[in-house]
């Protein structure tokens, strides 16, 4: 498995593609943005936000355009609201700094698992459908009443979970661990980001009810 490192500063840099080697990886180590974009295609990158030419947002923004490689960025303690950023970005987790590197490699196995299968649900048939709502996880296509609508993987994601029951609550744990592999590096304020998006592009904010407290389920709008 190749994995990419993007970090300027040496002294986190070289211990750890050292640490990442002896476990096994292939390790590609670049320290900016543009080498970070000239670097040919990885299995995953690790991507410090901080960067001496440009910031880990416009480097994962622009790695997005051209493929779905897991991204996992490396953020400084306290950048919270940065991190809601890099979710909707497409960022697939987060580690803060320092972490060890038994905590890096069970994110990076984790985030390849969840890369592995590309539909966040499973053992529900491919095609689902709720009213005029339909859902198919194959081609990961959502149309209502025939009208297709444009949701980012994150929000399909999350419709998928609660299209899978409907009329069950989907906890916010559950949702964090099935679609970022953990509960506690993510905060629970980027899935509101996500389902006040796929609200919005649904056109009925009754489609995702919000069940206090737990989580969410899917609704029915009644006009
Ligand atoms: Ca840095």
């Amino acid at each position: 498995m190749r994995l990419l490192i993007v970090e300027d500063e040496d002294s986190i840099a070289i211990p750890l593609a050292d640490g990442l080697r002896r476990e096994g990886f292939e390790v590609e180590r670049v320290a900016t943005g543009a080498q970070a974009l000239a670097a040919p295609e990885p299995d995953l990158i690790l991507l410090d936000l901080r960067l001496p030419d440009m910031d880990g947002y416009s480097v994962a923004r622009e790695w997005r355009t051209r493929s779905r490689v897991p991204i996992i960025m490396v953020t400084a303690r306290g950048e919270e609201v940065d991190r809601v950023v890099g979710l909707e970005i497409g960022a697939d987790d987060y580690v803060v700094k320092p972490f060890g590197l038994r905590e890096l490699i069970a994110r990076i196995n984790a985030v390849m698992r969840r890369s592995g299968d590309s539909g966040a649900v499973d053992e529900v048939p491919d095609e689902m459908s709720s009213g005029d709502l339909e859902v198919s996880l194959r081609t990961r296509r959502v149309t209502i009443g025939g009208q297709e609508l444009h949701l980012t993987p994150r929000e399909f994601d999350i419709l998928a979970m609660l299209i899978a029951d409907p009329g069950a609550v989907v906890s916010r744990d559950d949702l964090l661990r099935r679609l970022w592999g953990t509960t506690w590096a993510v905060q629970t304020k980027a899935i509101d980001v996500h389902v006040s998006s796929l609200r919005r592009k649904m056109g009925d904010p009754a489609w995702v009810e919000t069940v206090r407290g737990v989580g969410f389920r899917l609704g029915t709008p009644s006009a």
